[in-house]
């Protein structure tokens, strides 16, 4: 595994007020390496979205810190947090996100870091399969191919790290697999960090480590010393 990326200490967040309260974080401290694929697993209400906006500055804790390059996020102003999102983070949500206005190669070169490389919004939609429907809009695409169009807009950022809110959450199974396996591919093949946030158990064995997540708090984390590949997961 790489060096640390990224260092979160004693998380704390909680929603609402008096009897309302929620605590959705409740003391999480967790490290994301260079290069890893990383999955966080647990259920439903179990505070991984929550973790996974404060891992990409979208939301501040009550109490912590994360550490990114020697800067505290949670110290952060908003321009500051700004920054951190659109140049270290690559965001692909479970119901895509895309501009309907706009059209695949548009939605993607919105993103883009032109400064990189003027081509980057129509490489990455080849890289994700869709070079042939960059003209297309999300209304006329399915959704896997929706999704592999937010997961060609996140690369096209050429962001450091890539969350993955329940990525497959919104697709058939055929469809989900193909997307983790082109997840997958980014990190194996091309060493992007890649963390993906999912209730399935079965996910978990891609990864190189899955955190368990329950009530707010890391549970258990695990380490996959031979990742299985996403390809020959069955959930
Ligand atoms: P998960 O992604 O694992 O399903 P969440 O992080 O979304 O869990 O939520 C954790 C807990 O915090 C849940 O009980 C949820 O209802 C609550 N929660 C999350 N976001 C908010 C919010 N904006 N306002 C109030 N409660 C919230
Ligand atoms: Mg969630």
């Amino acid at each position: 595994m790489g060096e640390v990326f990224l260092e979160a200490n004693g998380l704390y967040k909680t929603y609402g007020s008096g009897q309302g309260q929620v605590r959705a974080l409740n003391g999480v401290s967790m490290q994301i390496f260079d290069g890893e694929l990383m999955v966080i697993l647990g259920s439903s209400g179990s505070g991984k979205s929550t973790l996974l906006n404060m891992l990409g500055g979208m939301d501040k804790p009550d109490k912590g810190s994360i550490m990114v390059d020697g800067q505290d996020l949670c110290r952060l102003r908003d321009k500051g947090l700004t920054r951190y999102r659109k140049e270290k983070v690559g965001f692909v949500f479970q119901s895509f996100n895309l501009i309907t206005e706009l059209s695949a190669y548009e939605n993607v070169s919105m993103t883009a870091d032109k400064a990189a490389d003027p081509h980057i919004a129509e490489k990455m939609l080849e890289l994700v399969g869709l070079g042939h429907k960059k003209d297309k809009y999300p209304t006329q695409l399915s959704g896997g191919e929706q999704q592999r169009v937010s997961i060609a807009r996140a690369l096209a950022k050429n962001a450091k790290m890539l969350l993955c809110d329940e990525p497959t959450g919104a697709l058939d199974y055929e469809t989900g697999k193909q997307i983790l396996i082109e997840l997958e591919k980014l990190s194996r093949v091309h060493g992007q960090t890649v963390v993906i946030v999912t209730h399935t158990r079965e996910i978990g064995r891609m990864a190189d480590r899955v955190i368990h997540v329950r009530n707010g708090k890391i549970i258990e984390t695990e380490i996959n010393e031979e990742p299985i590949p996403a390809e020959r997961i069955e959930w």
